[in-house]
């Protein structure tokens, strides 16, 4: 086995226990936590040894991630970064999922998108992202803006699979001090999820995209689904020359 590969398994079993150390604490299952393992800033030659370990990816950018799901075409690859009208249609042929939803005029377009390719290409899974931490330099829905705005989400999200929420915590150096944010998405999924609407359009609002290397272990304990960690794992690796 290459040193790549031996630091990169180290690497993920020490995340994956800190995440069921963090279930164990707060009474969930470390099945139904995911890691997305971002890839943005990685090597090509790391992702492709990652990819005997794991087979969630995450990119931030459309075009990397058509590139890399052309030759890792195995993987699961999700967006996870903004996301532009006029790449929605290249992001549809090549993401398993989309966390980065941030606008109803992007929801549209995607709706759109979606109801012209083919018939058997399979529906996104997208994700509404949220701003919690209510920071200009952060995109998202705001929260308070969401019920108001959920009966125009539901019509125009049909055809697509709407599953849950993403945001992003204000960066900090203490871990805890996301905490707020991450009960946050929580509490208004719980919200959305109760309406009366929700049900009626069948959705379910299962995954919860938040955590980061930095953070991920209470957001786990506030009941992440989906965590997205990058430096961490790649931690330890010197880049090729
Ligand atoms: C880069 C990025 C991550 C991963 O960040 P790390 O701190 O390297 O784990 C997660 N989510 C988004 C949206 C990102 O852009």
């Amino acid at each position: 086995m290459n040193t790549t590969i031996s630091i990169l398994q180290k690497n993920l079993a020490s995340i994956q226990q800190q995440i069921s150390d963090a279930c164990q604490r707060s009474g969930r299952t470390p099945e139904d936590v995911q890691i997305i393992a971002v890839t943005k800033y990685a090597d090509w030659s790391w992702v492709q040894d990652l990819s005997q370990l794991h087979n969630v990816f995450g990119e931030n950018r459309p075009q990397q991630l058509a590139e890399r799901q052309v030759l890792l075409p195995q993987i699961h690859w999700h967006l996870i970064g903004q996301l532009q009208r006029n790449k929605v249609r290249l992001t549809l042929h090549h993401a398993a999922m989309i966390h980065s939803v941030d606008s109803l005029r992007l929801l549209e377009a995607i709706c759109a998108a979606a109801a012209a390719a083919d018939q058997e290409s399979t529906p996104p899974s997208i994700l509404l992202q949220v701003n919690m931490s209510g920071e200009a330099s952060k995109s998202g829905f705001a929260p308070a803006e969401l019920p108001a705005i959920w009966p125009d989400v539901l019509r125009l999200c049909c055809g697509l699979r709407l599953c849950g929420l993403m945001t992003m915590a204000a960066e900090s150096d203490t871990p805890e001090s996301a905490r707020p944010t991450f009960q946050g998405l929580r509490l208004l999924r719980d919200s959305l999820q109760n309406r009366d609407d929700t049900r009626d359009a069948g959705i379910t609002l299962t995954e919860l995209s938040m955590g980061m290397s930095g953070d991920f272990v209470p957001a786990v304990e506030e009941g992440a689904t989906l965590v997205r960690i990058g430096s961490r794992l790649f931690e330890g690796l010197q880049t090729p020359h």
